[in-house]
Formats: structure tokens, sequence, C-alpha cells
């Protein structure tokens, strides 16, 4: 695996595209991590890996989305962008994750991207925007990868996307990537209606026949406006998708991301760990994606992008969501989630305005965190990996996790439960946690 690994970097990609991957994200990514390390040490954090939603438009009605798409477009402008940048470098950070909506709907995502040579950017995108002139020219740039996502088979795809054709225009999509030999990935969000058409050995294969360098299966939470809870994978399921991935990174010549789990397999919230945060069209910052309240944004001059980072509502945060569990707060305690964003006065980050109401109404759900099954990597070099530069950072020292076991409590035939029977982690016992 391994030996043909290498073999599929050497022959199948461009040469000037890889060393830029391992310049501008491997290394300077491990030097990001290692001052994230030491700052996370004096109790502060500025995320190494940043996302940035650049627009909230898409050209798809995906069931499930909790992104405004319909509304009037915002954009996050080339001279904030330059800005947030620039104050990021200034950091040690690098790598930016831009999604959306659909991100080449953005009008001048191309220059902004090519403004900045020395960063690299992963950009997750349905892929109907990328034609061959789009992909020759971030061939050309050299510093973006795209991620497109693939919902499913050709019915299952177009259903889920809410739009006849989504499917093959994805498809045509990678392959321009493909054929300008960009480092291109596959993403999926599993749910129930593709995970026994993707998570399987004869999809992997044929991603690595296409020419495709990586995957990442994200698994679907039901958020936002029309959440789809039937859609969500059962703890069953989440287990399967867990197992798979560990056997196909021992086995298959193809890179495959996660961002739930340690070497160890013990489960891991990236927006608890300090890793990541995610910052909204209008320049909110968010603890991830789906957490959509603000306290702070990228334009307030009065204060530097850190201390936004360190604002009070992000430190508790933090705090709080490693203190619950080592899985997803927003799944398993929201009613913790909704008490956090109204001590802090936090605000909706939506247009819909409709996102505390959307809390409010969630059950309580299994997320990534399952003590019971932990799968170690067995691939040696995710081992490694991981141990070095992606785990917890000591964040979940203080908590005792064997008590904040949602998942088991949940009923076994909805896989939800009322609140608050079915977390061991009381707030009281958040505090009692921290105070030993
Ligand atoms: S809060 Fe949940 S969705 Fe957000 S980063 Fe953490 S685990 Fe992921």
């Amino acid at each position: 695996m391994y030996f043909r690994m290498v073999k599929r970097v050497l022959l199948e990609t461009n040469k000037r595209l890889v060393w830029k991957l391992a310049w501008n994200f491997g290394f300077k990514g491990i030097r990001a991590v290692q001052k994230h390390k030491k700052r996370m040490e004096q109790g502060e954090a500025f995320p190494p890996f940043l996302y940035i939603s650049v627009l909230n438009s898409c050209n798809l009605r995906c069931q499930g989305c909790w992104v405004d798409v319909a509304a009037r477009q915002q954009t996050i402008s080339p001279e904030a962008m330059r800005k947030l940048i620039r104050e990021c470098n200034a950091m040690g950070n690098y790598f930016f994750g831009i999604v959306g909506g659909e991100p080449f709907m953005h009008p001048q995502l191309l220059d902004i991207l090519a403004e900045h040579p020395k960063c690299y950017f992963q950009v997750f995108t349905n892929g109907h925007f990328i034609t061959s002139d789009v992909a020759r020219r971030l061939r050309e740039m050299g510093n973006v990868t795209p991620l497109v996502s693939v919902e499913g088979n050709e019915i299952i795809s177009d259903e889920r996307r809410g739009r006849d054709g989504v499917y093959n225009r994805t498809l045509e999509g990678i392959q321009s990537c493909l054929d300008a030999k960009l480092l291109t990935g596959v993403c999926t969000s599993l749910c129930q209606t593709n995970i026994d058409d993707l998570l399987n050995e004869a999809w992997i294969d044929r991603l690595i026949e296409m020419g495709v360098m990586y995957t990442w299966f994200h698994v679907y939470r039901p958020m936002g406006a029309d959440p789809q809870p039937d859609m969500s994978l059962t703890p069953e399921q989440q287990l399967r998708a867990r197992k798979f991935v560990v056997e196909m990174r021992a086995k298959k010549p193809i890179a495959i991301v996660d961002a739930y789990f340690d070497g160890q397999g013990q489960a891991l919230c990236p927006a608890a760990t300090g890793i990541t945060n995610h910052i909204n069209p209008w320049g909110g910052i968010e603890p991830c994606p789906i957490i959509q309240f603000v306290t702070d944004d990228i334009h307030d001059e009065s204060r530097t992008l850190k201390e936004k980072f360190n604002s009070p509502y992000l430190r508790e945060f933090r705090e709080l969501a490693a203190d619950t569990t080592r899985g997803c707060i927003v799944l398993e305690r929201p009613d913790l989630l909704q008490q956090l964003v109204e001590k802090h006065g936090a605000k909706d980050g939506t247009i819909r305005q409709t996102a505390i109401p959307e809390l409010k109404a969630m059950q309580v759900r299994t997320s990534q965190f399952n003590p019971a099954e932990q799968i170690p990597e067995k691939n040696w070099i995710y081992r490694f990996a991981k141990k070095h530069w992606f785990n917890d950072f000591g964040v979940y020292r203080q908590a005792d996790h064997t008590l904040s076991a949602a998942p088991y409590l949940v009923d076994s035939q909805t896989h939800t439960a009322p609140l608050p029977v079915a977390s061991g982690t009381s707030p009281e016992l958040v505090q009692l946690n921290r105070d030993n």
C-alpha cells in the first residue's frame, strides 16, 4: 500500500503542486500546530486552520443544509480577506478551508486565492463551476486543492441536492480537476441514503482509478431551519464508518481525512481543541460552521484577531465543550450551548434569525463520542501524524468523560433522548469536573 501510494504521487500528480502542498500545507501546517500547542499551554488560542465561508449563495438546494443559500448574497470582500489572511499569517497560520455556499460563485475567489501564493487553500465545492479554464488557473496558482462533494449515486445525489443532473455535473467538475492534474479530493456527508453506496471498497477503488488523491467522509448532522433527523446515522453506522476509514487507511493508496479522532481512536471536537474556527460570510466568528452564533467579527477594528479568538464566548465555549463531552456538544447537549449563547448575548449569525428556536427544538443525539468502541489507527503514518499534530492538545485533561456518555442513554429506536436525562454531564457536574 505504501509503495502504491508513493507510485501514485510520483506518476499521477504534478510535482510542482505536490511541492506546494508539502511546503505550504505540510511544513507550514506543522509549524502552525506547534505554535498552537504553545499558545494552548499558555491558555490562549488562535486556530492554525481556519474555515472561511466566503459567501452564502449556492446553485444547489441540498436537504438539511443550514446555510441561508437562497437569501440575498453576502460575500467576504477581497480587502477583508486580505486583512484576515495577513493577520493569520502573522500568527503562523497559512491554511484556510474555503467553504460557502458554493465558493466558486464568489466573483473574486480565484483572484483572492492567487494573491496569497504562500498560503494553502482547500475549497469545498460541488464542482459545478470548475470548468477546464478554472482548473487550469488553479493549476497555475498551485496553492489550491478542490474538495468536491459527491452525495450518492446519480439518483440519490440528485434527490439529496435538489436538482436533476447534479451528479453528472459534479463528475465533470472532478474530471476537469483531474485533467489539470490538480491534487483533488472527494468528500461525502454520510447519511442514511448514501452510506451503503459510498462507504465501501468499490467506491474507494473507483476514486483511486479516477485519480482522486484523498477523500473525506463527514457525518451528516441535523441542523438548521430544515433539519432531517431521519437522515442521521445510527450509532452502529457511525462506528461502521470509523472502522471503515481505519481499515482503508491501512489498505488503499489514497489519503483519507477525518477531523474527529486522535491516533488512539479517542473522539475529539476540533472547535474545543482550538485547532479550528469558522468565519461566516458577514465576518462573524463562530466556533464551527454549525454553531451560528457570534459575539465578534473580523471587521471590528478595535481589537486584534487574536483577542477575538480569545473572547469570553469562544473561551468559555472551548471549556464547556471539553468539559461536557469528547464528542459534539451541539448534538449531545444543545441545552448547554443555548445557555452559553444566552449568557454571552451571542447574536444569531444567520439571515433567517431562527437559530435559537432551532437549537431549542433539537433532540439529544449520539455524536462521534463512543468510549466503549475506540478504534485506534492501524496505519503508522496516521498514528504518528496524529500523535504529534492532531490530538486533543490536553483540553480534556480536567474532565471525566466516562460520565458524559449521552450515546448510551438514547433510545435505541429513535437514537434521541429528552433532556436532561440523556447526559451524565449536568452543568453542576461540568463545574465539579473543572473544580476537581
Ligand atoms: S461542536 Fe460539533 S460540529 Fe462543531 S466542531 Fe465540535 S464536534 Fe464538530
